[in-house]
C-alpha cells in the first residue's frame, strides 16, 4: 500500500508524483519580455535612488531598469554583474522586501514597489543564456591567491581576482561548489539546477582552479596556504548548528534543519525523501521557514514552526512568514522547547510559554505539548573550525574594513566574518570588496 499524508511516523512518497513537481516549482516565475517592459515602466528612475543605497552590492538599479525599458536587457545584466557577479542567484533569493523593494519610493507611495528582483532576474537570465562569458581577464600578474570556501563570498572573491589577472586556487570541503546556494537555499527559489549552472558560468572567466573535497584543517593548513600563496581569502561560512538545550534532544528523528534541506536540495527524486506526518521546526529565521515550508511541500500533514519570542522578533521577513502561513505552516510564538519526548523516536515536544520581561526572556509558568514524528533544529548556525591564530569577535572571524583579518595576508568575508547580515548578497559584496583590497595590496 502506498503512503499518504496521514501515514503515521516518518515516511517517503506521501504525495502523487505530479504534486512534487507542482509544489517545488519556481516561487516567482520568470517575466517574459512584455511583462518586464511593463514592470520597468513603473520605475521613476530616481536621482539618488534609495533602492541603490539599500542594495548591499550597490547595483545601479535605475540604470539597469532603464536599460530594460529601452530594450537592452543584456546591457542591464552587465550593469548588475559589474557590482554583483552572482546577480542571477541574488535576483532569486534576496529578501528584496526588506532591501531594495522596501526602499523603493513606489512602495512608500502606493505599497507596491517596482519589482526589482524579478527585473534583475529577467536581465541576468537574458545574458546568461548567451554563449560565452561577459568578462575578460586582465594581463597575468603572476600573483597567486588561495580562496577557501566556494560559497557566494568565495566565488565573488575568486571571480574579481581572476578578472584582475591573478591566479586563483579555490578550495572547498564539499564535493560540489556553490556553498549554501547549492546546499541551503530553498528549492523553490532556485529551480532547475541554477546554482550549479551559475558556478559553471562564473568559472568561464578562466584563471580559477577549483579543488573540491579539500577541507582547511584536514591536511590543508592556513600556514601552508600563507607560505604557498601571495594572499588567502577565507569564505568558510558557518558550519556548526546550535543545540536546542532541551532534555531528550538525542531522541530519534530530531535533526538539524540544514542537513534536511541539504539532502532535499541534492535529491534526484523528492518522493524518496522521508518526512514526518507531524513535524515541529524550532527557530525563527529563514532556515526554520525553509525547513517548515519544504516539509509541508513534501507532504507532512501538520507542520508547526515554534519560535521563542514574538513574531516581530523573528529573523524571517514578513514575506517569509506569510509564505509559511500560506503553505499551511502553523506559527507558534513565545514558546521554548524544554523536553523531547519519545521512546527511541520522538513522539511529542514539550514547550514552556515565554514572555519578554525587563531582564530578557522568561518562562511564563505554563507548558504545552505538540505532537511530533520529526523535529528540525533551526536555532542558528555558528562558526566551526576557524583556523587557529585568527582573532574571533562575537563568534566570528574579526575583520576590519574590506575583510582584513589581524593576520598578515589573510582576508575573510561572508557569514564567517564578523559584521554584516547573513545573506547571499552580503556575502557577495564582502567577497568582491576583499578581492579589490587584495588586488590593491598585491599591486
Ligand atoms: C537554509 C538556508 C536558507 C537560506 N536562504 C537564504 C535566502 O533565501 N536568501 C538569502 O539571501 N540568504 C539565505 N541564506 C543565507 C545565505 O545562504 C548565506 O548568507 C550565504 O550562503 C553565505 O555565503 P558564504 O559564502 O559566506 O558561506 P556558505 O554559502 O556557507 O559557503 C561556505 C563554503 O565554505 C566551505 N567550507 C566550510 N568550511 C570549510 C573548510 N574548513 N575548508 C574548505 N571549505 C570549507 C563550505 O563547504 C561552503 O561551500 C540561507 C541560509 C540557510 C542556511
Ligand atoms: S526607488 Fe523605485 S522608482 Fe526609484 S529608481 Fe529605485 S526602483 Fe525606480
Amino acid at each position: 500500500m502506498s503512503n499518504s499524508v496521514s501515514t503515521p511516523g516518518v515516511a517517503a512518497g506521501r504525495l502523487p508524483a505530479a504534486a512534487y513537481r507542482e509544489n517545488f516549482s519556481d516561487l516567482h516565475p520568470a517575466y517574459d519580455g512584455h511583462e518586464a517592459a511593463v514592470a520597468a515602466d513603473r520605475c521613476y528612475f530616481c536621482h539618488d535612488a534609495p533602492c541603490v543605497t539599500a542594495c548591499p552590492t550597490s547595483i545601479d538599479i535605475p540604470l539597469f531598469i532603464r536599460q530594460i525599458a529601452t530594450g537592452m536587457p543584456e546591457a542591464a545584466a552587465k550593469t548588475i554583474f559589474d557590482q554583483n557577479i552572482l546577480g542571477g542567484m541574488c535576483a532569486r533569493v534576496c529578501p528584496t522586501e526588506t532591501l531594495c523593494e522596501e526602499a523603493c519610493v513606489r512602495e512608500a507611495a502606493e505599497g507596491k514597489p517596482v519589482e526589482i528582483g524579478r527585473l534583475q532576474r529577467f536581465a541576468t537570465d537574458s545574458l546568461m543564456a548567451r554563449e560565452g562569458h561577459p568578462y575578460v581577464r586582465a594581463a597575468p600578474t603572476g600573483r597567486r591567491v588561495a580562496v577557501v570556501g566556494a560559497g557566494p563570498a568565495g566565488l565573488a572573491c575568486a571571480h574579481r581576482l581572476a578578472m584582475k589577472g591573478h591566479d586563483v586556487r579555490l578550495f572547498d570541503a564539499r564535493p560540489k561548489a556553490g556553498g549554501l546556494n547549492e546546499f541551503g537555499i530553498a528549492s523553490y527559489k532556485t529551480v532547475g539546477g541554477f546554482a550549479a549552472r551559475e558556478v559553471d558560468w562564473l568559472l568561464e572567466i578562466g584563471g580559477i582552479t577549483v579543488e573540491l573535497g579539500r577541507r582547511l584543517g584536514d591536511g590543508l593548513t592556513l600556514d601552508a596556504l600563507r607560505a604557498d600563496f601571495d594572499a588567502v581569502f577565507l569564505g568558510i561560512g558557518l558550519q556548526g548548528v546550535n543545540a536546542l538545550r532541551a532534555e531528550g534532544e538525542e531522541t530519534g528523528h530530531v535533526r538539524d534543519a540544514v542537513d534536511f534541506i541539504a539532502e532535499l536540495r541534492q535529491a534526484s527524486d523528492l518522493s524518496s525523501l522521508p518526512v514526518g506526518r507531524h513535524v515541529v521546526v524550532i527557530g525563527g529565521g529563514m532556515t526554520a521557514v525553509d525547513a517548515a515550508v519544504q516539509a509541508r511541500l513534501l507532504g507532512a500533514e501538520e507542520v508547526a514552526l515554534v519560535y521563542r519570542r514574538g513574531r516581530s522578533r523573528m529573523n524571517a521577513s514578513r514575506f517569509e512568514q506569510d509564505l509559511a502561513a500560506s503553505k499551511g505552516v502553523r506559527i507558534v510564538t513565545n514558546a521554548r522547547p524544554v523536553a523531547v519526548i519519545g521512546n527511541g523516536a520522538v513522539r511529542e515536544v514539550e514547550f514552556a510559554h515565554t514572555e519578554d520581561g525587563p531582564d530578557g526572556l522568561r518562562d511564563a509558568g505554563e507548558t504545552f505539548r505538540l505532537r511530533a514524528d520529526q523535529v528540525f533544529r533551526a536555532i542558528g548556525q555558528r562558526l566551526d573550525g576557524a583556523p587557529e591564530g585568527l582573532e574571533i569577535a562575537g563568534g566570528k572571524i574579526a575583520v576590519t574594513g574590506p575583510g582584513r583579518t589581524g593576520m598578515a595576508g589573510v582576508w575573510a568575508g561572508g557569514d564567517c566574518a564578523a559584521g554584516g547580515d547573513d545573506l547571499t548578497v552580503t556575502a557577495v559584496a564582502e567577497g568582491r570588496d576583499a578581492a579589490e583590497d587584495i588586488h590593491a595590496a598585491l599591486s
